[in-house]
């Protein structure tokens, strides 16, 4: 069996650890923080990532530390009229063959971390940030800042966004600024007064910006996302703090529910993400070396996919492993096998900010009238299995 090296310890890198052990494959991952960490939002599992879950026993967990939203409900930002609502939680399962769960960002990774650690104790290596890689037929070396050096068979970069192996094989990615800041913040549920949003996802859109809730953690948080439309670029980061009382400017006059989940949310605690397009790439690896996740198809959120997309990489690359017949072969079928899929959800998401942006009530109306949500709209989405669909 090969040994794989993994650089990055996100959601994707330890879901692809996992399967990748779990199939005997010989794993290490290096991950450049000091200690494992997500940050406190929430993330949506849908059924096409779910199946990878369950794969790995994490099922039940899934189900105990989420929230299966009973709909998916579309409204206007201000008078909350409901524009299109269609069910999610049983629906969701009966179509696609897993649930649809909302997780808090945490909890997930601590999850797959600790499967990741079930199957090799010392299977991260923190405090790795990677620099380089060189590669032959020997193998493959990858260099970092600390100094040390790790050979293997496979590199994979699952080092997300501003990833060093995607710079490396291919040069940057050329991002543009979508116009589009997304707030998050999580609210303790007993903060916020009666009545509360109901057990739904929660999408709320206005001209200008569009702000999904939903609940976490067997319902006890509820997570906000608001996304405002600013010429205020900002970092693309997860961390970055800004003022509340901006927060609150930005969503003056939307629904009272929203003021009430800024009015409850700690004041220090509003962070603003400045979302950056990133054209789908078509190739991916070469030789030993193979992207997976963010590193390789960045998304926008407006279609929750990015963490469920790196989840499925993880399926399909170990598969692909066990059926070509060397590593190069395996990591072209693996490729193959995901390029135009991931490339599909990424234009979708973009797709998806338009709708939520309409210019005007009407215009909205007018869109949620003539969508087809429940049925059919989003099969070749959910349906998809990692596990069973077939690799050519
Ligand atoms: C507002 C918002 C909401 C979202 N909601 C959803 C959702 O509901 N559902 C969903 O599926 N997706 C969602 N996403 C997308 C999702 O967060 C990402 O797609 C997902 O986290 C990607 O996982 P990853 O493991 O590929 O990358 P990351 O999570 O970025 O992990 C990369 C890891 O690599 C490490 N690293 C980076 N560089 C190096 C290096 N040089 N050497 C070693 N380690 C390195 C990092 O520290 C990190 O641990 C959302 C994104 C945003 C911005």
């Amino acid at each position: 069996m090969p040994k794989i090296i993994i650089a990055g310890a996100g959601l994707g890198g330890l879901a692809a650890a996992s399967c990748l052990m779990q199939a005997g494959h010989e794993v290490e991952i290096y991950e450049q923080a000091p200690a494992l960490a997500e940050v406190g939002a929430g993330i949506q599992i849908s059924a096409n990532a779910f199946h990878v879950m369950r794969h790995l026993g994490l099922g039940d967990d899934l189900l105990r530390l989420g929230v299966r939203p009973g709909a998916y409900v579309f409204r206007l930002h201000d008078t909350g009229e409901v524009l299109q609502r269609f069910s999610l939680s049983a629906e969701h399962e009966a179509q696609h063959g897993a649930p649809y769960v909302q997780l808090h960002r945490a909890d997930l990774h601590e999850l797959l971390a600790a499967k990741a650690r079930s199957l090799k104790s010392d299977v991260v290596r923190l405090n790795h940030r990677m620099a380089s890689f060189t590669q032959n037929a020997a193998g493959v070396e990858a260099r970092f800042d600390n100094g040390a050096v790790a050979r293997g068979d496979i590199l994979i970069g699952a080092d997300g966004l501003k990833s060093v192996v995607r710079r490396q094989l291919w040069g940057d990615a050329p991002a543009t600024y979508t116009g589009d800041g997304a707030w998050r913040l999580v609210v303790p549920v007993e903060r916020l007064p009666e009545p509360r949003l109901d057990p739904v996802m929660s999408v709320f859109m206005g001209p200008g910006g569009h702000a999904v809730c939903y609940y976490l953690r067997s319902g006890s948080l509820l997570n906000f996302v608001g996304i405002i439309e600013t010429d205020d670029i900002s970092e693309e980061s997860w961390t970055l703090r800004l003022p509340w009382e901006k927060l609150k400017a930005d969503f003056a006059g939307w629904h009272p529910a929203i003021q009430q989940i800024i009015d409850c949310g700690d004041k220090d605690q509003a962070f603003r993400w400045s979302l950056h397009n990133r054209a789908p790439i078509r190739a991916w690896g070469q030789g030993r070396v193979t992207l997976l996740g963010d590193s390789a198809h960045p998304t926008l959120p407006y279609l929750a996919q990015g963490a469920v997309m790196a989840i499925e990489d993880g399926a399909v690359l170990t598969r692909a492993l066990g059926m070509a017949g060397n590593i190069e072969d395996a990591l072209k079928l693996y490729e193959r096998n995901r390029v135009e899929r991931t490339a599909r959800i990424v234009e979708q998401s973009t797709f998806n900010r338009a709708l939520f942006h309409l210019p005007s009530v009407q215009a909205m109306r007018d869109a949620f009238a003539n969508r087809n949500e429940g049925e059919d709209r989003n099969a070749w989405l959910y349906s998809y299995n990692p596990l069973t669909v077939e690799l050519v």
